[in-house]
């Protein structure tokens, strides 16, 4: 006979069971698994009487503070452009073609000037 697994018994009691019919008539054949599921419903029922502790008027402000260092001062750019859609400055030369570096963040503070410059230092 194959018996009642623990998982079985406890979707069995919470009436989530796929099979409460095959659980029950087995239940009424096997006291093993009776006892089993006496057990399981004494252990659930001391959990269902145990207090929920109180975890304090400042329980909002101590997880606040252990949380908060971990936080970054500046959130990270939220944004990336898609790839193979980065602008490419206007000037660069078609001998350096893919090969040139387009540095967003050095270019928003001068211009693409900066960009077509380190792209001319490494062309032939
Ligand atoms: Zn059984």
């Amino acid at each position: 006979m194959k018996h009642m697994t623990e998982e079985e018994l406890i979707a069995y009691r919470e009436s989530m069971s796929a099979q409460p019919a095959g659980v029950a008539e087995h239940l009424a054949e096997c006291g093993e698994c009776r006892g089993e599921l006496q057990r399981i419903e004494a252990v659930l029922a001391a959990l269902d009487a145990l207090p929920i502790p109180d975890p304090g008027e400042d329980y909002g402000r101590r997880v606040w503070q252990k949380i908060a260092p971990r936080l970054t001062e500046k959130p990270a750019r939220w944004w990336q452009p898609p790839r193979g859609t980065t602008p490419k400055p206007v000037a660069t030369t078609t001998s350096v073609g893919k090969s040139t570096i387009f540095a967003p963040s050095a270019a928003s503070h001068d211009g693409t000037d900066h960009v077509r410059n380190r792209s001319m230092d490494s062309a032939p």
